[in-house]
Formats: C-alpha cells, sequence, structure tokens
C-alpha cells in the first residue's frame, strides 16, 4: 500500500510509524459489510447478468466463470481514519496522513477477506468454494460497473453512498462480487493473476 516491492528495504523509522499509527487507529476502524446472493443468470466474457438487475460489464468470465451464484457485496472501514489522515496532512505531518491512508486502505482490503470468509461459512455447500473477490476499477472492471453492484446489494444499510463521481462515501470501502461454485472446478480454473501481465499490480494474489 505504500509502494514498497517484495525486495524494498523498509527503513526501521517507517516501520515504527506504521506500527505506531496502526495501534493508534485500530480503536477508530468500524468494519462493517453486506452482501447478497443471486444466482448466475447469464455469464459470458464480457458480460454477467443476475435476474432483472442491470447486468456487469466487463472480463467477468476470467475471473467468476465456474461460479452458479455471486455475491456483490460493499464493505466499509468508516470515515474516521479518512477524517484522521486529512487532518495529520493539513497540519504538515504528511507522511503520516500518508501512512494514515494506507493503513485505511489496508483494513477495508481485510474487511473484504472477513466478509468472504462469511460467505463462505454461511452460503456456501461443501462441494462449493469461492472465486477471489473482483471489484469495479481493477483488473479491467470499469469502475462505473458499481452502479450495478450497488443495484443488487442494500449499501445503505452500512451507511456506504456511490457518489455521481463514483467514488464511494467512506472512501474507504470497497465494492465487488464473490463467485460461489463446485469447488474442483474453481480450482480447476484458477485465479486470473496466474496469467495476468500486470506486474506492477500491488493486488496479485
Ligand atoms: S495481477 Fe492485479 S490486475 Fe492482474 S488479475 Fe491479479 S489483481 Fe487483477
Amino acid at each position: 500500500m505504500m509502494g514498497c516491492g517484495k525486495q524494498t528495504r523498509v527503513r526501521p523509522e517507517h516501520q515504527a510509524l506504521v506500527e505506531r499509527l496502526i495501534e493508534e487507529t485500530r480503536p477508530r476502524i468500524h468494519a462493517r459489510g453486506t452482501y447478497r446472493v443471486h444466482p448466475v443468470t447469464r455469464m459470458t466474457d464480457t458480460e454477467l447478468a443476475l435476474g432483472s438487475y442491470p447486468p456487469v460489464r466487463g472480463p467477468i468470465a476470467g475471473f467468476l466463470r465456474p461460479a452458479t451464484r455471486v455475491a456483490a457485496f460493499v464493505v466499509t472501514v468508516g470515515d474516521e481514519i479518512e477524517r484522521l489522515a486529512d487532518q495529520r496532512l493539513r497540519a504538515g505531518a504528511r507522511l503520516e496522513g500518508y501512512v494514515l491512508n494506507a493503513v485505511g486502505s489496508a483494513a477495508a482490503d481485510a474487511a473484504v477477506d472477513a466478509l468472504a470468509d462469511v460467505v463462505y461459512f454461511e452460503e456456501a455447500g461443501a462441494d462449493e468454494a469461492l472465486t477471489p473477490p473482483f471489484s469495479p476499477g481493477y483488473c479491467g472492471l470499469p469502475l462505473e460497473e458499481q452502479i450495478s453492484v450497488f443495484a443488487v446489494v442494500n449499501a445503505k444499510a452500512i451507511g456506504v453512498r456511490l457518489l455521481p463521481t463514483m467514488i464511494m462515501q467512506p472512501i474507504k470501502s470497497v465494492s465487488g462480487l464473490i463467485g460461489i461454485g463446485n469447488s474442483e472446478q474453481v480450482e480447476a480454473h484458477g485465479v486470473p493473476c496466474q496469467w495476468c501481465d500486470l506486474t506492477t499490480c500491488i493486488m496479485r494474489r
């Protein structure tokens, strides 16, 4: 999140700062999430239809192909960490503001992982597995596809709004799709990161 590659040596003072700010922000991170599972009506390389909801358009099959059901989700960690980062930036503590932004983004990603665990334990059958979470704005899925995700899921229930600019409010929120399908087929399909050549991607799984 802070631009350090795998081989980059992290300076001890930066490590200490990150650890201090994680501890400071822990009580200010309020992770919430919501999802709705819907059977797949139609899935092509470029489109996913979930009943009468507006279709999601993008490189769908590469991520979700073996799925017979899809969980549309939104998670947030609230707006306290973003306000804290803003305060530090305005006070001239630029490094602290930058680190706090990174901590908030990492927390939102951790919230997605936690939500995926809930989807797995609550929704998947004994012979089913999940595909990796797939979010608008990443992996070739246009940011505008958030409109379709928000049509399926009740994001208001967790206090998240999608602004006309396609930015979510609170900013430290993530929306996306998780497929649920036969575990052998999910495993055989693999994850798109295995054949994706975007070497600079920090979301690689
Ligand atoms: S490497 Fe990054 S861009 Fe490519 S499929 Fe994985 S997460 Fe998406």
